[in-house]
């Protein structure tokens, strides 16, 4: 049996995009700014049975408005 736990995780790089999209379906231009952030993160586990440490990277967006 595995006991991982989930330690924190540590934003390595961001990378912040900003765009126009079309909310209003009645518009013909772009009407409303967008940002995403692509970040980098890093994800500490450790598990609790024997102590080992290790880490994951993953890429994610989230979205602002
Ligand atoms: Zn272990």
């Amino acid at each position: 049996m595995f006991h991982v736990k989930f330690v924190g995780k540590i934003p390595l790089s961001l990378e912040r995009e900003s765009t126009w999209v079309r909310r209003d379906l009645r518009s013909r231009e772009p009407d409303t700014p967008l940002i995403l952030d692509h970040m980098e993160v890093q994800y500490n586990y450790k598990c609790e049975s024997c102590g080992h440490e290790w880490s994951e990277k993953r890429a994610e967006i989230h979205k602002e408005s």
